[in-house]
C-alpha cells in the first residue's frame, strides 16, 4: 500500500477542487513522490491562516508528512496541468506541469479561490527528460523573493512551506531536495490557452476561458463579448503588474508564455532578481544572452505574450475572422497606453505627485529623474527612498547620491515646486511606494549559502523579517540597505536551475 493511501488522512485544508471538477482532460492525475527524511524548513503561519489552515497542525510531523508529499490531505486531488509555451520566443507545444502538482484548492479568509500546489514533487507525465525535483536553494529563493513582493503588495504567487526532502538531487553538484509549497490565484497560464489552442481547437479553448472567467473575472459571464473582455481584464492586469515591477527595479527574467498568469500574479521566481544602480539594460539571468527580458523590455514581452493569448481566443472572440482579428489587435496595441497610465500613477506615488497634475509634466519628472539615476550610476531603490527624505525636509542623502550632478539642482527645484501642492496623504503613500528594503542579491545569495551549504538558516530567517516590513527604516538593519559592493552586481548572473 502506497503511504499516499493510508487511513486517516488528516483534513488539513478544505479543500473544493475546481479545476480537477470542471477541466477534465486538463490535466493528468499524479501523485507526488515520497521524500526519505522530511524535515520542515520553513512555514508560512500567516498564510497559513489565510487559508483558514491550523498552522500548528501544518507543522506537526503529520503536517510535514504531508507538505513533504509523502501524506495526501483529506480531500486533495493530485494533478499535473497540461501547457504550451512560448520560450525565448521559440513555441514549445508540450511543457507542462514537469515538476509540479496542484494538490487542490482553497477558498481562503477572503472568500478568495487559492491554488495549493507542490514545486519539486517528483515527476509526472509532463515531466521530459526532467527528475521532477527542486533544490533546497531555489525553494528558499521562491519563498524568499515572493514573499518580499507580496510585502511590497505587489501581486504575487506566495510560499506557504519549505520541506527539505532529505534527498539529493543531481545538478552541476548534488544538491539537498526540497518541496515548496506555493499557493496562487490560479496557476493558468498564457501557455495553458496555447497547449489547448495548438492541440485541441476552439472549443477547449473555450471551455477554459470560460473557467478562467469565472474564477477570475465572473462579472464578464453573459456579456455580449465575454472572450474579448478576458482578454481586456488580463491586459489591464498585465499591464498594471509590469509598472509595478519597474516601480520596485524587479526583473523577472524569464518572462515565457508559461510564466505568465491571467490572474495577474507574478509567477515563478527562477532567474529573477532586483536591480540595483539603475540602468533600464539591466539584465541577470545567464540563459538570456541577448537581453529579450532585460528591465526596460518587460512591457514590451508582457504585450508580445498577451499577442500569443489573443491568438487563442480569437476563434471565442467573434465567429468573424476579420473582425476577431480587429477586435483583437485594438486591444493588444491599446496595452502600450494602458501600461503608461500604471507607470505613471506608480512614478507619481513615488515621487509623491497626486494625480491631479499635468500627466505630461509628470512623466518627464519621472524620466528625468531616471536619466539622473542612470548617470550618476545611483542604486534604484535608495535614490527613491532619499526623495521620500527630501520629501520629509531632510535632502542629504539624495543631494549625496546626485548632487555632483549640474542637472540635478534644477530637477530638485522643479520637483519641490510641483510637489508643493502635497497633502499630508501624498507622504503616506510615497513611503509606501518607495522601500528601504528589497531582496538584494548578494543577501539573497548569503541567505542561501548559509542555508544550504551550512545548514543555518539563521540569515534566511532574518532576511525574511526585513523584507516583511520593507517600508519602515530600521536604524538595526541599515545593512540590508546597503547595495551590493559594485564588482558583485557587476558579475551577478541568476540560473533557472530550480
Ligand atoms: P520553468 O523554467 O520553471 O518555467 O519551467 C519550464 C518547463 O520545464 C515547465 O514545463 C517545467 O515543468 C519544466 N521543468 C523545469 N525543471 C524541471 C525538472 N527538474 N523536472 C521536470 N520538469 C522540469
Ligand atoms: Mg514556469
Amino acid at each position: 500500500m502506497s503511504i499516499h493511501n493510508a487511513p486517516g488522512s488528516p483534513t488539513l485544508f478544505d479543500f473544493d477542487n475546481s479545476y480537477a471538477r470542471q477541466l477534465d482532460g486538463f490535466y493528468r492525475r499524479c501523485l507526488p513522490e515520497t521524500a526519505p527524511k522530511p524535515q520542515l524548513i520553513r512555514l508560512n503561519r500567516q498564510l497559513a491562516k489565510e487559508l483558514r489552515a491550523d498552522a500548528d497542525q501544518l507543522a506537526s510531523p503529520q503536517g510535514v508528512a504531508v507538505l513533504a508529499g509523502n501524506l495526501l490531505p483529506a480531500g486533495a486531488d493530485p494533478l499535473a496541468q497540461a501547457y504550451a509555451g512560448h520560450q525565448f520566443g521559440g513555441f514549445s507545444p508540450r511543457l507542462g506541469d514537469g515538476r509540479a502538482l496542484l494538490l487542490g484548492e482553497v477558498i481562503d479568509r477572503h472568500g478568495k479561490r487559492r491554488d495549493i500546489a507542490f514545486k519539486g514533487s517528483g515527476r509526472t507525465p509532463f515531466s521530459r527528460s526532467g527528475d521532477g525535483k527542486c533544490a533546497l536553494g531555489p525553494a528558499l529563493r521562491e519563498y524568499i523573493v515572493g514573499e518580499a513582493m507580496a510585502a511590497l503588495g505587489i501581486p504575487t504567487t506566495r510560499a506557504l512551506a519549505v520541506v527539505a526532502t532529505g534527498d539529493m538531487v543531481r545538478r552541476e553538484r548534488a544538491l539537498p531536495g526540497a518541496l515548496l509549497t506555493r499557493v496562487a490565484a490560479s496557476h493558468v497560464r498564457v501557455g495553458t490557452f496555447e497547449f489547448f489552442a495548438a492541440h485541441h481547437g476552439p472549443e477547449k479553448v473555450r471551455q477554459l476561458a470560460d473557467y478562467v472567467i469565472e474564477r477570475h473575472d465572473p462579472q464578464l459571464a453573459g456579456t455580449e463579448r465575454p472572450y474579448l473582455g478576458l482578454l481586456e481584464a488580463v491586459t489591464e492586469r498585465q499591464a498594471e503588474l509590469v509598472a509595478r515591477w519597474l516601480g520596485v527595479g524587479f526583473i523577472h527574467g524569464v518572462m515565457n508564455t508559461d510564466n505568465m498568469t491571467l490572474s495577474g500574479e507574478t509567477i515563478d521566481y527562477g532567474p529573477c532578481a532586483f536591480m540595483e544602480a539603475y540602468n533600464p539594460g539591466t539584465v541577470f539571468s545567464s540563459i538570456d544572452r541577448h537581453g529579450r527580458y532585460a528591465y526596460d523590455q518587460q512591457a514590451d514581452i508582457a504585450q508580445w505574450n498577451l499577442a500569443r493569448l489573443a491568438e487563442c481566443l480569437l476563434p471565442l472572440i467573434d465567429p468573424d475572422e476579420e473582425q476577431a482579428m480587429r477586435l483583437a489587435v485594438a486591444e493588444i496595441e491599446a496595452f502600450p497606453e494602458r501600461h503608461a497610465r500604471h507607470w505613471l500613477a506608480v512614478m507619481r506615488d513615488k515621487l509623491g505627485l497626486d494625480a491631479e497634475g499635468d500627466a505630461a509634466v509628470d512623466r518627464a519628472l519621472a524620466s528625468d529623474f531616471l536619466e539622473l539615476l542612470q548617470q550618476q550610476q545611483a542604486d534604484f531603490t535608495n535614490a527613491f527612498r532619499a526623495l521620500f527624505d527630501a520629501a520629509n525636509g531632510s535632502d542629504a542623502a539624495i543631494k549625496q547620491l546626485l548632487g555632483q550632478n549640474p542637472r540635478y539642482t534644477e530637477w530638485q527645484a522643479r520637483w519641490l515646486n510641483r510637489l508643493a501642492q502635497r497633502s499630508p496623504a501624498q507622504l503616506a503613500i510615497m513611503q509606501r511606494a518607495n522601500p528601504c528594503y528589497i531582496a538584494r542579491n548578494h543577501l539573497v545569495e548569503n541567505a542561501l549559502e548559509a542555508a544550504v551549504d551550512r545548514g543555518d538558516l539563521a540569515p534566511f530567517e532574518r532576511l525574511l523579517g526585513v523584507l516583511a516590513e520593507p517600508f519602515d527604516e530600521r536604524p538595526a538593519d541599515a545593512l540590508y540597505a546597503e547595495p551590493a559592493p559594485a564588482e558583485v552586481t557587476a558579475a551577478y548572473q541568476t540560473f533557472c536551475g530550480t
